[in-house]
């Protein structure tokens, strides 16, 4: 493994703004952090690209609007544990599992978010953390970054570990890989990964429907966080 620096919370800058692209991706791939920025009082912001509504499409008791919605309460359930209030939360409402063909929408909606609280750290889902979705965000976070040239951007990754190839993995030069002891903040970390409960088997009338699987969310709770602070506009997604 190569040498990773430790990252200093109380050294990002604030506002910081963290880009989720599905409700559970912020608790799980950042949620150490969050909860350490806010309380030391540092202002933190959510933006949820996604309606979550794709991951039981078969089920009759969640159709796809009351899922979308379950999932919207948990995130900000979630949220709260965390201590970000639902008044520094903003959702695009994209369809889940389509942000591929959602450029725009992200690059626009999100540029009208940052604007709200401009960002002084940005915290989005790793270029090629192995998830369409997730790959789809980059770019157009990315460029509604832009306009704020001083940001620093970290990513963070949610299924790299357990899915990605080498080739997803951060090159040399891309990035500067950066680690976060997350114990003393795993208890709210736990509570919000929990606050998921349509994604930890609440819905069982849809056998294909989706459930994290127990490898990821066990390593999200193991006590450490990685980052990549994005040092070139060059990463291809
Ligand atoms: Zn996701």
């Amino acid at each position: 493994m190569s040498h990773r620096e430790p990252l200093t919370p109380s050294s990002l800058p604030g506002p910081v703004w963290v880009v989720s692209p599905h409700p559970d991706d912020e608790a799980l791939g950042c949620g150490g952090l969050i909860a350490a920025l806010s309380g030391a009082g540092q202002e933190v912001w959510v933006l949820l690209l996604s309606d979550g509504g794709l991951s039981h499409p078969n089920s009759q008791t969640y159709p796809r609007e009351r899922l979308a919605g379950a999932r919207l309460a948990e995130w900000r359930a979630g949220l709260a544990e965390l201590g970000v209030p639902g008044a520094r939360t903003r959702a695009l409402g994209l369809p889940d599992g389509e942000l591929h063909a959602c450029a725009g929408a992200i690059a626009g909606g999100a540029l009208a978010a940052f604007r709200e609280a401009p960002p002084g750290t940005l915290l989005l889902p790793w270029a090629r953390d192995p998830h369409p979705d997730h790959r789809a965000a980059w770019a157009p976070l990315l460029s509604a970054a832009r306009a704020f040239p001083a940001v620093r951007r970290l990513a963070y990754t949610v299924w790299l570990e357990e899915r990605g190839e080498s080739a997803d993995h951060p090159r040399p030069g891309e990035t500067r890989p950066l680690t976060l002891d997350v114990r003393p903040w795993l208890a709210p970390k736990r509570r919000a990964i929990l606050a998921h409960r349509t994604q930890l088997g609440l819905i069982a009338d849809d056998p294909h429907g989706f459930t994290l699987p127990a490898t990821l969310v066990e390593r999200a709770l193991s006590g450490t966080e990685t980052y990549h602070e994005v040092l070139t506009q060059e990463v291809p997604a």
